[in-house]
């Protein structure tokens, strides 16, 4: 499928773009390609312990080959991030390219193959990794080395950051690099992980380019009441007062609010969707038909529902050790996810107020991801990816993307550096049978690992090259 884009774009007439200037051998970027993401697949770095700096080393020792200079920076040994940067004329600020080297960890026994052999199948590739974020690292490494090959003249540092830690431990990762090495960082735009590129039957319908995402509170309740023989009911029994906290909780629904990002998601995502659909994303901004619109989306697309607010999902419940004990206390631990300019304290309010109960306890674990503002979608790097997208997919729409999910762009975000997340083609059908980001049998697309490279690549000119 992508075989096919790729021969298209080869063909196509295009406007005298500065990309255009610098002719690419793709068959051989693709060979070059796959031969550092198998590389990269088979050494296991899951998180926890890590093991990065195997992985550093590795683009150490690729990009020294091609006389780049990167260095290593590590909080601890074993987790080294690894940052290149090829000099540009300094006329404009850098452009940073990152991703994150570890991988979560598998479940073996739900794996049809070994998870870091980066087995190739029936037009797949998989492996831990494969899809988060191996294969945007290889896409950086193949950008510099491209970029240095061609002698590309830049208007911009291009900055590759190769980062510890993004899976739950950005303490070695992006927020020690931050901290103590921002000068090797600093940017003005930032290209990363968490965007699809979404085919149904081999034609890309969508690009999704990750814009914002909502960042995690983790809250916790803990109800208290008297213990007890369980032959005595009580009205202060604390398993009681925990379940009609959480019940509220569950039925609450904090108001809707959208932002840039959003708005133009659901409105552009209406132009390619069927037509109930397209009237409730649609149905969002009109007043009449809004709150119809969000209960359809709760039931129907719980995905877009959760875009429209902060949303608290109960995931633990425990208290209690024995039949006939009424015990004193019960907690839950809450999964909150809150919009990217969410208040914290307000929020923890709001959730007192819907609980409203004094036996229940509101307790705040720390937060490891930074509110931020979303990254515009009208500034230079939105047009440039635009334009890019327009030009690899002339059929597909551009969608800017809220995240449920968090990634180490939080940070880069919270530094007020817009951050913009890209990712492969995948196929529609099969992102819904599994094989994703986390998932057993994480895959991707081998003909989609070009199309990765050559969209890093158009938009990194695009943005730096000089004219
Ligand atoms: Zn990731």
């Amino acid at each position: 499928m992508a075989r096919l884009l790729v021969l298209l774009l080869a063909g196509l007439p295009f406007a005298a773009l500065s990309q255009d200037r610098y002719p690419v051998d793709w068959d051989r970027v693709e060979e070059e390609a796959l031969g550092h993401f198998t590389a990269l697949l088979r050494i296991d770095t899951t998180n926890p312990p890590g093991n990065e700096t195997e992985v550093a080393n590795y683009l150490r020792d690729a990009l020294a080959a091609e006389g780049i200079d990167g260095r290593l920076y590590a909080m601890e040994p074993g987790r080294d991030n690894f940052v290149a940067r090829l000099p540009g004329n300094g006329s404009k600020q850098p452009v940073l390219v990152m991703a994150h080297t570890d991988v979560v960890g598998v479940q073996r026994e739900n794996w049809s193959v070994e998870p870091f052999d980066a087995v190739r199948r029936d037009g797949y590739i998989y492996g831990r990794g494969t899809l988060d974020d191996k294969d945007n690292v290889t896409a950086g490494l193949m950008l510099l080395t491209m970029l240095k090959r061609a002698n590309v003249a830049l208007d911009r540092d291009i900055i590759y950051l190769a980062e510890a830690g993004e899976e739950g431990t950005p303490e070695f990762g992006i927020d020690y690099m931050i901290d103590e090495h921002w000068d090797e960082i600093e940017a003005e735009y930032c290209l990363a992980e968490g965007g699809t590129t979404v085919a149904r039957d081999g034609d890309v319908r969508y690009v999704s380019i990750a814009t914002t995402e909502k960042f995690p509170m983790r809250v916790e309740l803990l109800a208290r009441g008297t213990a007890g023989h369980g032959s005595v009911p009580r009205v202060d029994n604390a398993l009681a007062a925990l379940a009609t906290a959480v019940a509220k909780l569950s039925d609450w629904q904090p108001p809707m609010r959208l932002n840039d990002t959003t708005r133009t998601y659901f409105e552009r995502l209406a132009s390619i969707s069927p037509e109930e659909n397209a009237a409730h994303y649609l149905g969002l901004f009109d007043p009449d038909r809004s709150a119809a619109s969000q209960r359809w989306l709760a039931e129907h697309e719980p995905q877009h529902n959760a875009l429209l607010r902060t949303g608290v999902s109960p995931t633990i419940l425990s208290g209690g050790f024995r039949r006939n004990v009424i015990p004193s206390d019960a907690t839950a631990m809450l999964d909150v996810r809150a919009l990217p300019d969410q208040d914290p304290e307000a929020f923890y309010a709001d959730m007192a107020a819907v609980i409203n109960d004094p036996n229940v306890e509101l307790v705040r674990r720390p937060i490891y991801r930074p509110p931020g503002t979303p990254s515009p979608i009208d500034n230079e790097m939105f047009e440039v990816i635009e334009a890019v997208n327009q030009r690899m997919f002339p059929q597909a729409v551009t969608l800017p993307t809220m995240l449920t999910g968090a990634t180490d762009m939080a940070q880069v975000r919270a530094q007020g550096i817009p951050c913009y997340g890209f990712g492969p083609i995948r196929d529609e059908q099969d992102m819904a049978s599994g094989g994703g980001a986390h998932g057993d049998d994480e895959r991707i697309l081998e003909d989609s690992l070009l199309p990765l490279v050559q969209f890093l690549w158009y938009a990194v000119l695009g943005i730096a090259a000089s004219p």
